[in-house]
């Protein structure tokens, strides 16, 4: 009824925009606009944009649109769009004078020889004073606008009294949610805390309201002013944990942040799984913003993100984090957590959860350990000790260091290691099955690269000064990722002998598995292998594929890789991948990275990996080595089931300033070093080599499989920080310059004082 009266009584008619254009873009002087009339669309001259720069560009179309009541607006026009870039019709969106959206509405274009359609929907209500209609863009372009119509619609809305805040209690929290904006103020009634939500994204607008004892539910024309979108809050019935759940039909245009986040004070504290873990206060002047998937291992390596506010805090769980991307933004001068949902295939696809939990007291340690409950309960808690069941070769590689190599004869650098006094070490550098043999009788564990993502055009292989030898080439042209406009997914990028950049393709992963059971079963009848690393499987994004021929989501992406990783397990490898992320806990034993958090990487860690290197940037020193941000979140929730070691181009050895520094953290943290080196590097530095191993040792076979049980920070500095396991193996680490006392004695300035289980004493 209510829908029948918005399309039949209140639609409006479109209407012609009138084009003042007016071009800025971000690089100076790197574009412009004019009038076209050798390109007329509907017999009228079109818009010609031209933008050679890498970054945004906007024009704005009209004069602005005053907003007196909730409105529901589209904008569309025609494109004909070439270049690299990307191009939107859009609205800037004021509430007085400030914009508080920039691009509402876009969905972005690329180039295609076709005039394409844009269409920007937005709703607009309360608060908002006037919109600006705008063709919006990133890098470069080359582009035609055609006549561009603006169509309106007053979306009709509940009474104020319907519209009465609503309040949700159990014995712990007591729940006052804004209907209009999705807002919860939550109040722990255990310790008097409070807790305020954001609004929800601009632009929804409540048309029914339905209330139950513990629950609301939300019936809301979605922010584009056409579609529904239903969404649940509910309290549990005796937990303190707050459940959204968002449903929405069709279409999916623009990214959808409901609810908001929680809003910050100068000292909370974020606690977020980038890679192994990062904490940060929300008004640190330091760290930037952090966009973060939560479909790959360069996102959230674990579905959750916590806020800790003095004694309490709330730990956020992701439901569904397959098309998930927290977006952590700056808000008045605070760094502020916001939820997002993305499209599944461009529609809204099923519905999304996200839970709340409040605890009373909330350390780090709390919080890493409720989400670890919450994992086991979801069956992903899974063991080295019950993966070693079926294959041994698990607790060896859990007590090993990772030795990399690549370059001078590999059985020098063995027999070099082994006269080193190395016992327990993972061989990653491959080899000739003799020589995999002789590292075997050491006792070390052979292993080697490998992948199954980047597929080389057969025809350009000519044109390149190296092939990589595991590039899945049989995959062209039938089995490759194809994206939403038809075109390739571009991989891995090499470059061509004129130096030209050359990327690859990427294998579709529900086409892989044949092609990885052949390579790796064939191989294993020639050569002694039980271990296997599989780069890029767990760090790159979950990709979607619209190839008709074999279409993916996400979720399908993932469940194929975790289908390869387990292949490659039950082949009776020790399977590991690259960086991390938690859906691959029950299928493989180390990852790769997940000690090297992703943006303070060493420059060129990942297209140079061997390269020492004698100068260190500012960022690596401050957020990868220094004791100021990094936490073990990982370790205190999946650290009796994987073994975490650092990305291959940012080991332990990368630069001999702050190798002693990456050795704290692995005992910190009781994870493995790991080495990259060749017989001549090896015997330059051999001393340190030994010293790290003997060190690290001391630590790590005594961690491995068990499970963390507190991390905790000894001064307000946190130059000193320890680490407990459940064997009772406690490590504690002096990062600073001064000597650290207290009842077990005193630690010197960088000094390390490693307390071994009480069996072992
Ligand atoms: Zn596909």
């Amino acid at each position: 009824m209510w829908t029948a009266l918005l399309g039949v009584v209140l639609m409006g008619a479109p209407e012609p925009l009138t084009i003042n254009p007016n071009f800025w873009s971000r690089d100076d002087r790197a574009g412009d606009c004019r009038w076209d009339a050798t390109q007329n669309r509907d017999g009228r001259p079109s818009l010609r944009v031209t933008h050679t720069g890498t970054q945004d560009w906007a024009v704005n179309l009209g004069p602005p649109i005053p907003v007196t009541e909730t409105l529901a607006l589209h904008l569309q026009g025609d494109l004909r769009l070439s270049g690299t870039g990307d191009a939107a019709l859009s609205f800037v969106v004021y509430q007085g004078e400030t914009a508080r959206q920039w691009a509402a509405g876009s969905v972005a274009l690329r180039a295609a020889t076709a005039w394409q359609t844009s269409t920007a929907k937005t709703l607009v209500g309360a608060g908002v004073t006037r919109v600006q209609p705008r063709l919006v863009g990133n890098g470069t372009v080359d582009l035609w606008l055609g006549p561009v119509t603006l169509t309106r619609r007053a979306v009709p809305t509940l009474g104020a009294a319907a519209l009465a805040p609503i309040t949700l209690k159990n014995d712990a929290l007591i729940v006052v949610l804004d209907p209009k904006t999705l807002a919860a103020q939550v109040t722990d009634r255990r310790t008097g805390q409070r807790w305020q939500q954001r609004p929800a994204a601009n632009g929804l607008v409540p048309s029914t309201i339905r209330r139950e004892t513990r629950a609301v539910t939300v019936q809301a024309v979605d922010q584009d002013g056409e579609s529904r979108v239903t969404v649940r809050v509910e309290l549990d019935v005796t937990r303190p944990e707050l459940k959204w759940r968002i449903e929405g039909k069709g279409p999916m245009g623009e990214d959808r942040s409901i609810p908001g986040a929680w809003v910050t004070t100068p000292a909370s504290q974020h606690v977020v799984p980038m890679n192994m873990g990062i904490g940060f206060r929300a008004d640190d002047p330091v760290m930037k913003g952090q966009w973060l998937v939560g479909y790959g291992g360069h996102g959230l390596s674990m579905a959750f993100y916590g806020q800790v506010d003095g004694a309490g805090g709330v730990l956020n769980i992701i439901d569904d984090p397959d098309d998930f991307l927290l977006r952590i933004d700056r808000e008045n001068g605070r760094l502020e957590a916001r939820p997002t949902w993305q499209a599944q295939r461009g529609q809204y696809g099923y519905p999304r959860r996200l839970r709340a939990l409040f605890l009373p007291k909330a350390d780090v340690t709390a919080l890493a350990l409720a989400y670890r409950q919450d994992a086991k309960a979801r069956g992903n808690v899974v063991t080295l000790a019950q993966k070693a069941k079926k294959n041994p070769n698990v607790m060896r590689v859990a007590r090993a260091v990772n030795l990399w190599n690549w370059t001078g004869d590999k059985l020098t650098l063995a027999k070099a290691v082994y006269d080193a006094g190395f016992r327990n070490v993972l061989w990653s550098g491959g080899g000739s099955p003799e020589l995999l043999s002789a590292v075997k009788r050491m006792g070390f564990i052979p292993s080697r690269y490998d992948i199954y993502q980047d597929v080389m055009d057969p025809a350009r292989l000519k044109d390149l000064p190296w092939i990589h030898p595991d590039w899945a080439t049989s995959m062209w042209p039938d089995h490759l990722v194809t994206n939403a406009a038809g075109d390739l997914t571009k991989g891995w990028v090499v470059q061509d002998k004129q130096g030209k950049d050359v990327p690859c393709a990427v294998a579709c992963d529900t086409e892989v598995l044949d092609l990885a059971r052949e390579r790796i079963s064939g191989e294993l009848k020639t050569h002694p292998f039980e271990a296997r690393f599989i780069d890029t499987t767990t760090a790159s994004e979950y990709r979607e594929c619209y190839d008709l021929r074999h279409p993916m989501t996400r979720s399908d992406s993932k469940r194929a890789r975790m289908k390869l990783l387990q292949l490659v397990t039950d082949l009776g490898l020790v399977t590991g991948s690259e960086t991390g992320h938690e859906a691959s806990v029950p299928h493989l034993v180390f990852y790769e990275g997940m000690m090297s958090l992703g943006p303070y990487r060493v420059p060129d860690a990942g297209t140079n990996p061997p390269r020492i290197v004698d100068e260190l940037p500012e960022d690596v020193l401050t957020f990868q080595l220094g004791p100021k941000y990094r936490l073990p979140l990982w370790q205190l929730v999946y650290g009796d089931c994987t073994v975490s070691s650092w990305y291959w181009g940012d080991f332990s050895n990368k630069h001999l300033g702050t190798w002693d520094q990456r050795d704290r953290w692995n005992m910190l943290y009781g994870t493995p070093p790991l080495y990259f080196t060749d017989p001549e590097n090896f015997a330059a530095h051999r001393a340190r080599f030994i010293q790290s191993y003997r060190d690290t040792m001391r630590v790590v076979p005594l961690a491995a499989g068990q499970p963390m049980t507190a991390f905790r920070v000894l001064t307000a500095d946190r130059t000193v920080q320890q680490t407990q396991w459940a064997n009772g193996l406690l490590v504690t680490v002096n990062f600073g310059a001064k000597p650290f006392k207290d009842a077990g004695g005193t630690i010197a300035g960088g000094g390390i004082r490693v307390t071994p289980p009480k069996a072992n004493r």
